[in-house]
């Protein structure tokens, strides 16, 4: 079982599925609110605490798009990111990679590349302290056109962009009406994933392994096909999971009954991450601590778990290996009785 004193702060973690619009805390919601002097449904930063109590995924989206509103200016795209990433740092976070859609800001005036720049700069600026690679994404529920069309106005910064993604309510959306996008994104040379598996059936995983994808966000519903899972384990698709996102949202009924434990068993490449941290009230370790003592993983399990963070993780060959190093040495490979070199 997990430690009861292991420190999942200290742990070298990735996070490398992460909504850089989801990182907006209540409070710097209400800042911006009143620094663009944008209306807002909710009295204060608790009143929206309490809206943060969802059904389902529709339900989250509705507030998450509402939150959205408020970020305007480059500057408070350089706030929110600078924040984020100050936070994760502080968590352990060694690596993230987040997903950013600025799609959802234009037609507000804003320009795109302030918008850019402003989450860019924050990402150069703390590069001493924590990396993070930018993943642009899209929403599948708007037309595939408009995918393309987005991917191509954010030419400009190719070359700080490292994969593209898709995601958005998933029912009624399979991936396969997606697929000029995703082979426009590998022909641009970029590395991609996309959310499957989350309310919609293990088919949609299926599907999403008929595109030229190298992750899945989150996954879930794959546990329910060993076939599937099977394919997983072999090809090494890394499934980047979301406990505590999966909990708020119903996907699981509670943590315990979280496939990811079944998966590792099964040797596929299932990752831990924190999807809408400020929604859904856990930053990355947060869902380490929370996942790793549901399933009550050992040592051996939970070292696992971080290496598989870094494999699947869009670095370098080189900088996987110099990050592997720092996992182990963090938490070096049990059974490991001498107490001196327990580690965390
Ligand atoms: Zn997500």
């Amino acid at each position: 079982m997990t430690p009861p004193d292991m420190d999942f702060v200290k742990l070298p973690k990735t996070d490398l599925h992460v909504h850089l619009e989801g990182t907006l805390e209540p409070e710097m919601l209400f800042r911006l609110a009143r620094r663009n002097r944008v209306p807002l449904p909710w009295r204060d930063p608790e009143n929206l605490h309490e809206a943060c109590k969802f059904r389902d995924l529709a339900g989250f989206l509705a507030i998450y798009y509402k939150g959205c509103e408020v970020l305007v200016t480059g500057e408070d795209f350089y706030d929110l990111t600078r924040a984020y990433l100050e936070r994760a740092a502080a968590d352990g976070v060694v690596h993230t990679e987040i997903f950013f859609n600025p799609q959802v800001f234009r037609g507000r005036g804003t320009p795109l590349a302030a918008i850019m720049e402003g989450v860019l700069s924050a990402i150069r600026d703390m590069r001493d302290r924590i990396s993070c690679l930018y993943m642009g994404t899209v929403m599948r529920t708007r037309p595939v056109e408009e995918a393309l069309q987005a991917l191509e106005e954010l030419a400009p910064w190719y070359s700080e962009i490292a994969a593209f993604g898709m995601g958005g309510a998933e029912r009624g959306n399979p991936p396969l009406h997606f697929r000029r996008y995703f082979d426009a994104c590998r022909e641009r040379g970029f590395r991609t994933c996309v959310h499957a598996g989350e309310e919609g059936p293990a088919d949609y995983v299926r599907e999403a392994l008929s595109l030229p994808v190298d992750r899945i966000d989150h996954g879930n519903a794959a546990a329910e096909d060993p076939a599937l899972l099977r394919i997983l384990a072999e090809r090494r698709i890394p499934l980047t999971m979301c406990p505590i996102s999966n909990l708020r949202l119903k996907v699981v009924p509670d943590l315990a009954a979280h496939p990811l434990k079944r998966m590792l068993e099964q040797r596929l490449c299932v990752t831990v991450n924190s999807d809408d941290p400020a929604y859904f009230l856990g930053y990355a370790s947060d869902n380490w601590a929370a996942v790793c003592r549901a399933l009550r993983l050992t040592r051996a399990e939970i070292l696992q778990l971080a290496l598989n963070g870094v494999e699947a993780s869009f670095l370098s060959d080189e900088r996987k290996a110099a990050l592997r190093q720092e996992v182990i040495a963090a938490l070096p490979a049990p059974p490991d009785r001498d107490p001196a070199r327990r580690g965390i």
